[in-house]
């Protein structure tokens, strides 16, 4: 460790099942977010206490002060920083559509006047909403990444929008899913704090980002889940 060890523990929201960022495993809580902050709790000397919140009520949590922070492939944006702080990006994203191995679907234009799915609260239905008009969509919100899922697999949609590192992270572990589209909306994930509170946990996050960075362990963690070179 850098510093000293200090007594003080943060609770973080995370999302519920957003392998490979943060999952369960059967027996623990792991993934790139979990193991990225717990390294970076480590190096700076404080303790992460997780709540397995889901996306959106993790970012409500944040803004009515239940939690000190947000860590959940939280993309960093223009809108989102009129109200939080975000330490420096740590993975960059964007948001594509999946669809099922077998679907007709093979590109964008394939979505007109369909049903997609999308959770509340994230980019991936910012995107959705953002072709709407376009594509006359019908959009559906769920809360969940596995709800979402689920629903295109019994037919309520034909594909759901989400980050496509998770979407293809899924592939590799058999999900039957393929991507479709470009990535969209692209951008860095970054740790949240209200904006003008708790600006040392920022500063503590960036310090142990860049220490990690340098000694090699934040590369370790992500070759952990997803292999070098993705
Ligand atoms: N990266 C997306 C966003 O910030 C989705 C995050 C998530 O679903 N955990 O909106």
């Amino acid at each position: 460790p850098a510093s000293a060890a200090t007594d003080e523990t943060y609770v973080i929201g995370t999302d519920t099942t957003y392998a490979p960022f943060e999952f369960n495993d059967g027996t623990s809580l792991k993934g790139i977010d979990i193991d990225l902050l717990d390294a970076i709790a480590e190096d700076q000397g404080f303790t992460v206490e997780w709540q397995q919140l889901g996306f959106d009520a993790a970012v409500q949590a944040l803004q009515s002060n239940q939690v000190d922070g947000v860590m959940a492939g939280m993309s960093i944006t223009d809108e989102r920083e009129q109200t939080f702080d975000f330490g420096d990006g740590y993975f960059t994203g964007g948001i594509q559509f999946g669809v099922l191995d077998g679907s007709d679907i093979q590109d964008l234009e394939d979505l007109q006047g369909q049903t997609v799915a999308v959770k509340t609260g994230t980019q991936g239905q910012t995107y959705a909403e953002s072709l709407e008009d376009e594509l006359d969509l019908s959009i559906t919100p769920y809360n969940e990444t596995t709800d979402m899922v689920d629903a295109v697999k019994a037919g309520q949609a034909v594909a759901y929008a989400e980050d496509y590192p998770v979407i293809g992270y899924g592939i590799t572990q058999g999900s039957g899913f393929r991507l479709i589209g470009e990535p969209a909306l692209g951008g860095d994930y970054g740790f949240a704090v209200n904006k003008g509170q708790n600006p040392e946990l920022i500063e503590k996050f960036n310090a142990g980002l860049a220490n990690l960075k340098a000694s090699g362990e934040y590369d370790e963690i992500i070759e952990t889940y997803i292999g070098s070179g993705s």
